[in-house]
């Protein structure tokens, strides 16, 4: 077997040479780099491939979980449910409104939020959700939205890691109140470097986000000479709220409206290589992949497994070292349990043993590189070396 290097952070989603020649002649073309035409047409093109009314790019997902988290009425002391698996960001705009983050477990076979969980922990003094399609596998949205709409729940999809993934032929982030996007250089659709959405179906969230995402800023009335004053007026988007600049810039929104048209074919190329991959290492029982219920469509954005103890008493550690040393894999281990964290504990928070799954997938689960321009031959290069390691792991 021929040694190659397949690097976790090395993979990022990158625009071809016609996609990169097409954005420079667009930067060429561009009369404003912020607010501008680019923008107007992104947004119209992501609100098509989702069917949703309302778009809103802004510059990453973690913003636009801050602008959900504003709009949410989330107030000191609520309840806002957010699964103990997930990336940092799903939970920190909570953090600074106060709010009370109560950790929901996740399903030991699909590895993402368990809906029975989130109604165990559903009290009166619940007022959100953060549903995250963590690894591009949509959450059970049938069970949370009974749930959400039992118990006046506000319901903010986190999809930074699902764009284009279906739940019952309905895509992720069109289902909540809020669905927030990220395309970031790693993620299935990127903007190259930072970029982010906001969604919503409702007009007068639509209303306030655009009053909040850049400064507030709106034409004056009746402005009879243009140059008094020079600036737009600023007005009060939703009482209280005082409004932010984060906008996405023209170039970055021109580089998603050109990767947004190849996204299905990346998602469609990333579940074939799941497919490929889980069939050829199936028969290794120690190693059990991300499981998806038939009703969900994945955008595959990472391949998580769970790797259980051999008989002869070899860890998934043994196995990231072996890979890393001996074939150059560099697999990794996330997502760190959010109440773990140092900022979290700051904030009161600990392991209070309510998510036993959480914890067990953590110490059992490898994250193998996984990425939109993982070639066939990356792919059968991952089978063979991680079918031989673990076979040498056995024993056999
Ligand atoms: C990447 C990610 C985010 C944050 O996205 P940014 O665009 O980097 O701010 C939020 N949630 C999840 C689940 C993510 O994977």
């Amino acid at each position: 077997m021929h040694l190659k290097k397949l690097d976790f952070p090395a993979i990022q989603t990158r625009m071809n040479v016609d996609e990169l020649s097409e954005l420079c002649a667009a930067i060429e073309r561009a009369t404003t780099l912020s607010m501008g035409p680019y923008l107007h047409e992104f947004e119209t093109a992501f609100a098509r491939f989702l069917s949703i009314k309302h778009c809103f790019g802004v510059c990453n997902a973690s913003c636009a979980l801050e602008l959900a988290a504003m709009l949410s009425g989330v107030d000191e002391g609520d309840e806002v449910i957010v699964p103990a698996h997930t990336f940092t960001a799903s939970a920190l705009p909570f953090l600074r409104l106060k709010a009370k983050v109560v950790f929901a477990d996740i399903n030991p076979r699909t590895f993402v939020m368990d809906i029975v969980d989130v109604e165990r922990k559903t009290t009166p003094r619940t007022r959100a959700v953060v549903a995250v399609h963590l690894y591009g596998l949509p959450v059970d949205m049938d069970a949370l939205m009974d749930l959400a709409r039992g118990h006046g729940l506000m319901v903010i999809e986190d999809c930074a890691q699902s764009p284009g993934a279906e739940w019952n032929g309905k895509k992720t982030g069109t289902f909540g109140d809020f669905g927030c996007f990220s395309f970031h250089g790693q993620k299935n659709l990127t903007t190259l470097g930072e970029g982010g959405m906001i969604v919503t179906n409702r007009d007068d969230y639509a209303e306030k986000i655009l009053g909040l995402r850049k400064i507030g800023q709106r034409p004056f009335v009746n402005q009879s000479r243009y140059w008094l004053p020079a600036m737009s007026n600023i007005v009060e988007a939703a009482p209280g709220l005082v409004p932010y600049n984060f906008a996405l810039g023209e170039i970055q929104a021109k580089a998603g409206t050109i990767m947004l048209r190849r996204l299905e074919e990346i998602n469609r190329r990333r579940r074939e290589n799941f497919a490929k991959i889980t069939v050829a290492l199936h028969h290794h029982k120690e190693l059990r992949f991300q499981e998806s219920p038939p009703i969900a469509l994945s955008a595959m954005h990472l391949l998580p497994a769970r790797f259980t103890m051999t008989s002869s008493g070899k860890s998934r550690d043994d196995l990231i070292e072996m890979l890393h040393n001996d074939y150059r894999i560099k697999c990794v281990v996330q997502y760190y349990p959010l109440y773990r964290y140092e900022l979290f504990q700051k904030h009161g928070y600990a392991d209070d043993g309510s998510c036993p799954e959480t914890n067990r997938f953590f110490d059992s689960m490898i994250s193998f590189p996984f990425g939109t321009d993982c070639t066939d031959d990356d792919v059968d290069y991952l089978i063979l070396s991680t079918d031989a390691a673990i076979c040498l792991l056995k024993g056999a």
